[in-house]
């Protein structure tokens, strides 16, 4: 990197001494750290990170590059890294129309699969159409299990993006086709779940807990959305003075794509 060069930041904070860091997988790190998130400093005018997290951006709008790293990236790992989504391939998404879920969506169609996509509300259809999504199902007015596996032919999804948590793990289990892969990223819901445990042996079901993502993740997704086959979606802009303004935007669950807050 050099001085005035355009930059992101990965935000994955890590020790680069530990078992996990030496094997090149700092979002293993056994003292890691998210800027932003779990680690103080991201809302600010002027942030100070390790010049090893810096991430050269290109040409790349800077308002689109502060929409990818965590959503995109972290989609990227979950679907390509982790489940390895292929061409035939059924993923259901829930909360499609959040940051995490149209991200899914939009990198589970790239992959080339289908995508069953699970909103709250009928408002965000158009929205979850508009990122490719094969079949919208509203959970307040439909059964997410039986309109996947009408979908599907009875057999179910064979990839479930839960990013919701306690209220959704149920279901997203009983979701699954035989062999399915449930990716695990995250929660807005609560983290206790009941789950039938015998499904995950019977049907021979893999749970691939995914935190965070790889600078590579976020390279590539970046370099995907320059070429235009990934394209972040801003719902609505605020100043760092409207921080508080921006989060009761989110609490209020009626977003479709991101919320940028601008320094
Ligand atoms: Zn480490």
């Amino acid at each position: 990197m050099s001085e005035g060069q355009r930059t992101a930041v990965y935000p994955v904070l890590s020790d680069g001494s530990c078992a996990y860091c030496l094997r090149g997988m700092p979002s293993r790190c056994l003292s890691r750290g998210l800027v932003g998130i779990v680690t103080d400093g991201g809302y600010a005018e002027l942030v100070k990170v390790p010049a090893s997290n810096l991430m050269p951006i290109g040409e790349l709008d800077f308002k689109a590059a502060a929409a990818m790293p965590v959503n995109f990236g972290t989609a990227w790992n979950g679907l390509a890294s982790r489940a390895k989504v292929v061409s035939g391939d059924t993923v259901l998404v829930w909360g499609a129309a959040g940051g995490v879920g149209y991200a899914a969506t939009q990198i589970a169609k790239l992959l080339g699969a289908k995508v069953v996509a699970v909103v709250g509300d009928d408002k965000k259809a158009n929205f979850v159409e508009s990122q490719g999504a094969d079949l919208v199902v509203n959970s307040r007015t439909q059964s997410v299990v039986e309109a996947v596996r009408t979908f599907t032919g009875g057999l179910g999804a064979s990839v479930v993006v839960d990013h919701v948590g306690g209220d959704t793990w149920g279901a997203s289990i009983e979701c699954l086709a035989r062999g399915g892969r449930m990716v695990t990223l995250g929660l807005t819901s609560g983290p206790k779940s009941e789950v039938d445990v015998r499904r995950v042996y019977q049907e021979e079901l893999a749970i691939l807990g995914t935190w965070g993502q790889s600078r590579e993740d976020i390279q590539l997704v970046m370099k995907l959305a320059s070429d235009g086959k990934l394209k972040p979606s801003i719902f609505h802009e605020f100043p760092l003075s409207s921080a508080s303004e921006a989060h009761r935007t989110l609490e209020s669950r009626d977003v479709q794509g991101k919320i940028l807050l601008l320094p």
